[in-house]
Formats: C-alpha cells, sequence, structure tokens
C-alpha cells in the first residue's frame, strides 16, 4: 500500500515541568514535540482551502497546549496524552506519530537529547450485538448509544435481524446486530467498555449461552490477532454462527478474517445451506 500523505511538525519548543525529579517539576525543561499526522491531503490539494485541511498552526498551538497542562513523570505519559488529544480534536487525522524529545534531561554524562517515539492511531473494530430478553430493540439501540464516547465512534449499524437460539436452544429467539467502530481504545479497553455496557443494561451472568439482556461480542479488531486469558480476537465463533456474519456482511462484506483470510461474504456463504 501506498504510504499515506502527512503533515509534519518539527521540534516545536515547548517549555514544561515534567520529570521523575522534584527539581524538574519546580524548575522546568524544554522538551521538543515532533509530529507526523496522517491524513488525506488530496481535497486541500485540490482546493488551496485552508478549511479542507488540518492547520498545522492550530495543531502546534494545542500540542503545545496539551503538553502544559498537567505534570507528568514520565513522558512515555506526555505522549500518549498529548497523541490522544490531537487524535480526539482532529477527527481528520487518522493516525500520528509522535516524538518527545528532552535534550536537557538530567543524565550525567553527555548526550544529545533522549526521546520517546509512539504511534498511535484509530482503529476500525467490529461487534456483534445480541439480546433475547425484554424489550430487545431498545437494548440494542441503547448499547450502541453508549458505544458512542470520546475515544469511540460508532459508523455503520446493520439492521437488527431475528435468528433462532444456538447452543441452548430452550430459550427466547435472538434479536441481532453487528456494528463498525472507529475506536482509539486498546482491545483489552474495548472489552472493559463492552462489560461496562453489559452490566449497565442489567446483564446477568446466570448461565453461559444462557438468555440476556444484551451481549457485546469483539468479532474483529483491524486485522489483529489476540489470544489472551480474557481475549480471543477474532472471535472464535464467528465463522461458525450465521447469527454474526448475516448482519457483519451488511456493514463490512469484504472485512477479511486474519487467520483464515477470507472475507466475511465467503465465511457466510460456507454456512448458507
Ligand atoms: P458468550 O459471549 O460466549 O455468550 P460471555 O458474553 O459471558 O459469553 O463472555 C464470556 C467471556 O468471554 C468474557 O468475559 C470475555 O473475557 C471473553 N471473551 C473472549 N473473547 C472475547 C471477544 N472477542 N469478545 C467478547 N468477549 C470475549
Ligand atoms: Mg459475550
Amino acid at each position: 500500500m501506498a504510504e499515506m500523505d502527512q503533515i509534519r511538525i518539527k521540534r516545536l519548543e515547548v517549555f514544561a515541568r515534567h520529570g521523575v525529579l522534584p527539581k524538574e517539576n519546580t524548575l522546568g525543561q524544554k522538551f521538543l514535540i515532533s509530529a507526523d499526522l496522517y491524513c488525506d491531503t488530496r481535497t486541500a490539494g485540490k482546493t488551496d482551502d485552508l478549511k479542507d485541511s488540518v492547520n498545522y498552526a492550530e495543531v502546534s498551538e494545542r500540542i503545545k497546549e496539551s503538553a502544559q497542562e498537567k505534570v507528568f513523570s514520565l513522558i512515555e505519559r506526555l505522549a500518549e496524552y498529548v497523541a490522544e488529544k490531537i487524535l480526539i480534536a482532529y477527527p481528520q487525522v487518522d493516525k500520528i506519530r509522535l516524538e518527545i524529545e528532552k535534550p536537557w534531561a538530567p543524565v550525567q554524562l553527555p548526550l544529545e537529547t533522549v526521546s520517546v517515539r509512539i504511534t498511535r492511531e484509530w482503529n476500525t473494530a467490529y461487534l456483534s450485538l445480541g439480546s433475547n430478553m425484554g424489550d430487545r430493540e431498545q437494548y440494542l439501540k441503547d448499547a450502541i448509544a453508549l458505544l458512542e464516547e470520546e475515544r469511540t465512534n460508532v459508523t455503520a449499524v446493520s439492521d437488527f435481524i431475528e435468528t433462532e437460539p444456538v447452543g441452548y436452544t430452550k430459550q427466547a429467539p435472538f434479536l441481532n446486530a453487528a456494528v463498525a467502530l472507529r475506536t482509539l481504545r486498546s482491545p483489552e479497553e474495548l472489552l472493559e467498555l463492552s462489560a461496562s455496557i453489559e452490566a449497565k443494561l442489567g446483564r446477568e451472568r446466570v448461565m453461559h449461552w444462557g438468555p440476556r439482556t444484551i451481549d457485546l461480542d469483539i468479532v474483529l479488531y483491524g486485522e489483529r490477532i489476540i489470544q489472551t486469558e480474557a481475549l480471543t480476537i477474532p472471535h472464535i465463533e464467528m465463522a461458525k454462527r450465521l447469527f454474526v456474519l448475516e448482519p457483519l456482511a451488511q456493514i463490512a462484506p469484504y472485512a477479511v478474517h486474519p487467520a483464515f483470510h477470507k472475507t466475511i461474504l465467503e465465511l457466510r456463504d460456507a454456512l448458507l445451506p
């Protein structure tokens, strides 16, 4: 893939008080902040209009403000903080590469500078939702509304489709849906959000695969493959479940399962009679 367009800010000088030593927090020192903003500059490239671009003067001002807002011990924390502020304030920026140099760092040896460099970006994730208790449609709508927050946007919602229960079949039919998210949350942080929404909407874990007001499963997170105690992504059962693939095919037909190398359409069609 071709490299994305970038707007680059190089070594913006900011005076701030970050550091582990108390004297750093009182005296302060110079930090040099560089940011590569990955965003599509084509429209601005055609129109020659600042409104169609990311204003680097404004971004520089915001970097400076957010770097001076708090006092952190570590430049790792500072970098995380500033990167997130910029990604949230400028939705056109898909990704930021941020470097923070601390040329006056208290190291008792001759060195030019020390720095931390991070890359943070908006990720695409897909969730599968299901409800088979009470007002199922309302539970789905409430869950979708609760997914929307500063660090997460809902970018697509499938139809709500009714499906028969799988596994434990002596329970009411489900209403299922799929949603696409643009998120700054890590997979683990997204699972936390899902669990908090399930709790808020009165989900009680009585039996595995049993009736529930709402279930939110992370189906895909970009092209990541994750296998930890708390989390398996892609969702371990997704390729076997029409109630996941049918709504997902509406909003992400060509998303690719990163382990099976098949599109959602291919996975779904393999399950059709
Ligand atoms: P199920 O979704 O299979 O009906 P639960 O919703 O009760 O079951 O989930 C049980 C656990 O599954 C969760 O606590 C979570 O840690 C784990 N889990 C593993 N992978 C995922 C995933 N991709 N999405 C959501 N939960 C997951
Ligand atoms: Mg679940």
